[in-house]
């Protein structure tokens, strides 16, 4: 979905490294520190302002996007296309397209601007193996986030690409846990990154990849609704909310069961 714009092949999109960038985008980066400068975030983290103006809810830019697919119909579950493949598939695709538009914002999330992993007013703990909170940066929980679910998407017994190989019965939670993780580095470009991303010119791939990701999460109930909405001004504006032409709402086909 995302163009080549400062791309890199998806195999060389590795955990908490951003893809290795050609000069001319190494340039725009130093381009957009400057411009930016003036509107580093405050030492706790919060962008000056940004409570009260979201800059990505701006008509201009929402309706920014790199393609006008009908995203309602391409999320739906192909004929004679095994469902958890669907997933897989899917869920794979996502996690490489966020981790790439991530990493063109890379650069300003730092300990620095971004001390805790906040979205709106919402703060994200990491839970570690045994559970244990914790305390990181916004940067340390997106690598948190991109280690964990690379491990899951390259292992042989959660996500099977071999033939005859079955999908364990944990698979749908875990993909919904993949999901939730992906939904937070999202919402935290938009809440914290939104103006590099403009200064890039790529919100129209990120606005793209948003209402790809949410209307697939919203077919397959992927996503709690609890958990979206923080970010649920955006969505009604860029999906067109729950029950929105965009949207799949209560008519939707949702072939996966709260568990
Ligand atoms: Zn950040």
């Amino acid at each position: 979905m995302l163009g080549d714009h400062c791309a890199a092949p998806a195999d060389r999109v590795l955990l908490g490294q951003p893809p290795k960038t050609g000069l001319h985008c190494k340039m725009v980066f130093r381009a957009v520190s400057k411009v930016l400068r003036k509107s580093k975030a405050k030492p706790n983290g919060k962008k000056p302002g940004a409570e009260e103006k979201k800059v990505y809810l701006e008509p201009e830019h929402a309706r920014s996007r790199i393609a006008d697919f009908a995203f309602k119909e391409l999320v739906v579950l192909p004929r004679e296309i095994d469902l958890h493949e669907w997933l897989a598939s899917n869920t794979t695709t996502f996690f490489h397209h966020i981790n790439l538009q991530y990493s063109t914002i890379s650069e300003f999330c730092t300990g620095e601007t971004c001390q805790t992993m906040a979205v709106c007013n919402t703060q994200y703990y990491w839970y570690d193996e045994r559970g244990k909170k914790v305390k990181c940066t916004a940067p340390q929980y997106v690598d948190f986030v991109m280690s964990s679910v690379q491990k899951l998407v390259t292992d042989e017994d959660v996500f099977p690409t071999k033939y005859g190989r079955e999908f364990p019965s944990s698979f749908e939670s875990l993909v919904k846990k993949i999901c939730r993780f992906l939904f937070h580095v999202l919402g935290h470009i938009y809440w914290a990154h939104f103006k590099e991303t403009l200064a890039l010119e790529l919100h129209g791939h990120l606005n793209t990849l948003y209402v790809h990701f949410i209307l697939f999460a919203r077919e397959f109930n992927l996503l709690d609704p609890k958990e979206t909405a923080v970010m649920d001004d955006l969505t009604e504006v860029l999906c067109g909310g729950p029950g929105g032409a965009g949207g799949g709402g209560p008519g939707a086909q949702n072939h996966v069961k709260e568990r």
